[in-house]
């Protein structure tokens, strides 16, 4: 398997290689040259299948001569066995005879991002053994990403991990998942700033050839292709279950970056028969507008109780352009570069026709969240956080074809955003037992001016340098 720039020019990569790059040279995202296909056979026999055994199944293709069978079975072992507080790994709750949950916050720090971050963490290791550069992850958090890849890298052969996030800006129990990992490839940085500054920050070391000439950066934002890999494993995971390939399934996403849901239109391109993804959006209804009216274009971010969703610019969705608009990496390119220049695109007729054959999409507000929240608690008994209500309200107001089950993908434990559950609902949801004694263990981090400088020179003292 070779992946492909979506902007044409960059080299093409193997699998080793474009999992340690991150974002391409000539500023593009990589993606698979072609999309593999499975028969509606081979999907009827991941019937039964435990969670890793999908997981084995779904990816083997992407991994090309980066891993054989076996090493991929052992790291999916090692990533989700043990590691996830559910033995189905990613379990689907019933709500009622049509809508069904699928459970992805059951990791160790309790939202979505772990089933990916977890694989990466232990790929990240396998790749770098043997090679002769020690590997600086840096990286950027409003929140749910930096716990996440922190609790994935920790300890981890040949890698260091700098995780900056905006002081005083993140929850508490979004702070203490990040700065109570002791480890010491782990190095916590409060920036005195906003999320955008922390992200500017980590773009320009990216960007700076004296910063990144010196260490062997990389990157842990959706932007990399093998967290887009492990999260196609979990739609397929629930389709068959719920019937597939015989049965069509519709699935309802609480959409930021727009990692998740292209994940889920790539199980579609190899066949899973989905036959609507619905994006929801918060407020903050960028990818709303451009799958509604083909207008992508920037607006002021809002903060709201869904700060995962809190976004104006979706990085994947140039993937979904560039996969649309015939794959020509020459017209896509233009087409972003004036993006960057403007702050606005207008999608192509063939953009739009492709996309409006999966894609719905929803703007929700807060008072129809706090309404969802409300709902699935009385109807069904089932508290469920901020993400997941607007992509519930999203999936509930959708026009769908005939009876088909609806799948809302549940991406946050409800008692990571207790405030905003408590609020709508009455009830204050518990942290589970895993996360323990959070609130009574040390922290680590240092207070660092969001300035280049400030940064680079805290970073470049700490980083192990390429040899
Ligand atoms: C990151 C995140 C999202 C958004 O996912 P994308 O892949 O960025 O679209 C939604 N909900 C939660 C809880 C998240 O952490």
């Amino acid at each position: 398997m070779r992946y492909v720039s979506t902007r044409g020019s960059a080299p093409v990569l193997d699998f080793e290689q474009v999992t340690l790059t991150g974002l391409a040279a000539d500023g593009g995202l990589y993606v698979p040259e072609a999309w593999p296909r499975f028969s509606a056979d081979q999907i009827a026999d991941m019937a039964g299948l435990s969670y890793v055994e999908t997981a084995v199944r779904v990816m083997l293709p992407f991994v090309g001569d980066s891993l054989d069978e076996d090493a991929l079975r052992r790291l999916c072992e090692q990533a989700y066995q043990g590691r996830f507080a559910h033995g189905a790994v990613t379990p689907l709750v019933q709500l009622d005879h049509r809508h069904w949950l699928l459970e992805l916050f059951h990791g160790p720090t309790l939202a979505f991002k772990d089933v990916a971050m977890q694989l990466l963490g232990l790929l990240f290791e396998r790749f770098i053994t043997g090679a002769k550069d020690h590997l600086t992850v840096v990286g950027a958090t409003s929140g749910d990403t930096g716990s996440a890849a922190i609790d994935a890298l920790a300890g981890r052969e040949g890698v260091d991990i700098f995780m900056l996030h905006p002081r005083g800006r993140v929850s508490e129990v979004q702070r203490r998942q990040m700065t109570t990992v002791l480890a010491p490839n782990v190095h916590n940085i409060a920036i005195d700033g906003n999320f955008d500054q922390a992200q500017a920050l980590v773009k320009a070391m990216f960007n700076d050839p004296g910063f990144s000439g010196k260490f062997a950066l990389s990157a842990v934002n959706s932007i990399n292709w093998a967290r887009l890999m492990a999260q196609i494993v979990y739609y397929f995971y629930a389709a068959v279950r719920l019937g597939a390939p015989e049965r069509e399934v519709a699935f309802s996403v609480p959409t930021g970056n727009f990692g998740d849901v292209f994940a889920g239109y790539v199980a579609a391109r190899m066949g899973l028969p989905v036959v609507r993804l619905i994006v929801a959006t918060n407020i903050n209804d960028i990818l709303h507008r451009a799958l509604s009216s083909g207008d992508y274009s920037v607006g002021e971010v809002t903060p709201t109780a869904a700060p995962s969703m809190d976004i104006q610019v979706s990085s994947n969705f140039e993937r979904l352009l560039f996969d649309l608009g015939g794959r020509d990496g020459g017209a896509l390119s233009a087409q972003m570069k004036a993006f960057e220049a403007d702050r606005r695109l207008q999608l192509s007729n063939s953009q739009c026709e492709g996309a409006a054959t999966l894609f719905t999409s929803c703007r929700v507000d807060p008072d129809e969240m706090a309404l969802a929240l409300r709902r699935t608690h009385e109807s069904a008994g089932q508290v469920v956080d901020p993400h997941t209500a607007i992509a519930l309200s999203a999936a509930r107001s959708a026009e769908l074809p005939g009876d088909v089950p609806v799948v809302t993908l549940a991406t946050a434990h409800p008692a990571k955003f207790g405030d905003a559950v408590e609020r709508a609902t009455g009830v204050r949801p518990t942290l589970p037992p895993r996360v323990g004694d959070l609130f009574e263990r040390e922290e680590r981090y240092d207070v660092i001016h969001a300035t280049f400088d400030d940064v680079t020179a805290h970073i470049a003292e700490l980083a192990t340098p390429r040899s």
